[in-house]
C-alpha cells in the first residue's frame, strides 16, 4: 500500500475481499498467479482516459473511482481481465477463455462496467 488515507484503505479492503471471492469462485486454479497486490490510482492510468486498470508484474492498479462506485460484479470482471493478461496479452479467444475460467460470470460484470464507464 503506497497511499493510505481513510478512503484509500477502504478501497484496499474492498478489493481484497472481492479478490478473495474471485479466488473462491475459481477454486484453486488461481494459484497459478501466485501473490497479487493491489494499487489504487487517484489519477489517469498511463495518462489514458479510458483505462480503468492495468497489471504489471503481480500488481493490479485500479482507479479509485472504479473501486468506490462499481458494483462487485464489475470489479470481479476487472480483476479477472487483468489476471488473464498475465498469460495472454491480446484480447483473443484464448484470453477470454482464461477470463471465463477465473470468473465464469465475467460477461455480466463486463456489461455492468460498460454501464458505469462514463462515471469512472
Ligand atoms: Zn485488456
Amino acid at each position: 500500500m503506497n497511499k493510505i488515507d481513510r478512503d484509500g484503505s477502504h478501497a484496499y479492503i474492498r478489493l481484497q475481499e472481492i479478490f478473495d471471492e474471485v479466488k473462491e469462485g475459481c477454486r484453486d486454479r488461481i494459484d497459478i498467479f501466485g501473490t497479487v497486490k493491489f494499487k489504487i490510482a487517484y489519477k489517469k492510468i498511463d495518462g489514458k482516459e479510458y483505462r480503468v486498470a492495468k497489471i504489471k508484474g503481480n500488481t493490479i492498479t485500479i482507479k479509485h473511482t472504479a473501486v468506490t462506485i462499481l458494483p462487485k460484479s464489475a470489479l470481479k470482471y476487472i480483476i479477472a481481465h487483468e489476471l488473464a493478461h498475465v498469460l495472454v496479452k491480446d484480447h483473443n479467444e484464448r484470453f477470454w477463455d482464461i477470463v471465463r475460467m477465473i470468473y465464469p460470470k465475467y460477461n455480466m460484470g463486463k456489461r455492468v462496467l460498460e454501464r458505469y464507464r462514463d462515471r469512472i
